[in-house]
């Protein structure tokens, strides 16, 4: 993933003082910080979706049909048990 690292960080602080200068510095580190911040909350919320769509997709999921005399799993739609040989209705 987008794992920052500590000397990634301070490159970007090497920059950003090349760049801005260091009297704009404290200004830029707090609106890194809010930027992380914010981008860690999004993947957690993301992931948090994530999980509980598939939550409710695993209970939307029915169990597949059982043979009503043997109990035996079907094929969804059989009108016969392959095991035991009877209907299914
Ligand atoms: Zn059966």
């Amino acid at each position: 993933m987008f794992g920052l690292q500590p000397q990634d960080l301070l490159i970007i602080v090497i920059v950003a003082l090349l760049i801005f200068g260091p009297s704009k510095l404290p200004e830029i580190g707090k609106a890194l910080g809010k930027t992380i911040r914010e981008f860690q909350t999004g993947i957690k919320e993301a992931t948090q979706g994530f999980s509980e769509e598939a939550k409710t997709d695993t209970a939307k999921t029915e169990a597949p049909p059982a043979c009503k005399s043997c109990g035996k799993p079907l094929t969804a739609g059989a009108k016969f048990c392959v095991a035991c040989g009877a209907a299914q209705t």
